[in-house]
């Protein structure tokens, strides 16, 4: 890195943030000036989100390739925008970066953000750089347009509607396990000096689609594209980053109502099954508290469930109640389960 300086990467990662401005015309100046300048479309409103990864909190290097981490950090501030119904717009990146990392590594993990970047027609307009003593960081900002009569918040569920969700949950937890047990059956294979040559990603084929939800997560901004061609406005949403059972409270504490989920609706992939499974855990302990999925989950008024119940990727799983009612999980057999009584799911310390 001190080879080629901070101007040297600056160039080198403007160049890659270069090929993320065609899809945004509304950006007049990118990377290059002292501010990125945007033209906003007066009937929209805009909005903002911000997120930070933190090496060792959010993930970690050993496990998580650089492509894979730039593209991930990108899509969970889409997610967030996504989960008012909005389209993102562009992205402010700054990164610390520790002394350990070549250029090319750094190249790396920013080809990942700018080919994301490019799928969901967003623009990398600027950010910055300063070196880490204590390991990588890197935080996103980014704003998104919608128009007003579209704008989604957490407050705006009413009992009596449909609780919906995208996807399948419970994935990104059995990604995240199976990747701490393949770090430690590699941190053994360097304690004992015996060569270490799995790939990750290619030795854990059968699990592909878990480590996949762990380590590239997409926003759902299918889903968004889907609701604004049917004109559908829920009437209440958020993104699960942190959980199917802490997100649905966050939700329903927001819009006063309380709510009640069927476990037997809750959409688990038959491989996440099987890897709770195969590591004797429980997938839909990781349906309820893994976070990290980036799925939206949803209300509408029970009217207008036609217009969306020919979206494979949506799932109803129960209904608002009247706040009094709490927030409840009636299992398989119909007992009722408190959800505020189920503990989170911290993610490096579960
Ligand atoms: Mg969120």
């Amino acid at each position: 890195m001190s080879e080629i300086g901070e101007f040297g990467l600056i160039d080198r990662i403007a160049t890659l943030a270069e090929t993320t401005l065609p899809a945004v015309p509304e950006l007049l100046t990118g990377i290059g000036d002292d501010c990125a300048v945007y033209s906003p479309s007066a009937k929209l409103l805009q909005v903002a989100t911000t997120d930070m990864l933190v090496d060792q909190v959010h993930f970690d290097l050993l496990t998580t390739p650089l492509r894979h981490l730039g593209s991930k950090a990108i899509s969970v501030n889409v997610s967030d925008i996504c989960a008012m119904n909005a389209l993102p717009r562009y992205a402010l990146i700054s990164l610390a970066v520790p002394d350990s990392f070549s250029v090319q590594m750094v190249e790396e993990l920013y080809q990942g953000m700018s080919h994301a970047a490019k799928e969901y027609g967003l623009a990398i307009a600027g950010g910055d750089t300063s070196s880490s003593r204590s390991g990588l960081f890197i935080s996103i900002s980014m704003i998104g347009e919608v128009a007003e009569e579209k704008l989604t918040r957490r407050s705006g569920a009413q009992p009596g509607e449909l609780l919906c969700i995208t996807g399948s949950l419970g994935g990104a937890a059995a990604g995240l396990k199976l990747l701490m047990r393949e770090k430690e059956i590699m941190l053994n294979h360097i304690e004992n000096n015996e060569s270490y040559q799995r790939n990750v990603m290619a030795d854990l084929q059968e699990y592909r689609e878990a480590i996949q939800q762990q380590l590239l997560p997409l926003a759902r901004i299918d889903i968004i594209r889907f609701f604004h061609s049917r004109h559908i406005r829920p009437s209440s949403m958020i993104d699960i980053s942190d959980g199917l059972s802490p997100d649905l409270q966050h939700l329903c504490r927001h819009s006063n109502v309380g709510a009640m989920i069927e476990e037997g609706r809750i959409p688990i992939h038959g491989s996440t099954r099987r890897i709770a499974d195969e590591l004797q855990d429980d997938a839909l302990t990781w349906a309820l508290t893994g976070g990290e999925e980036y799925q939206l989950l949803f209300t509408i008024p029970k009217e207008e469930y036609r217009v969306i119940a020919d979206n494979k990727a949506i799932s109803v799983i129960g209904e608002t109640t009247d706040r009094k009612e709490g927030v409840q999980l009636s299992d398989i057999y119909g007992m009722k389960i408190d959800l505020s009584s189920i503990r989170g799911f911290d993610h490096f310390n579960q």
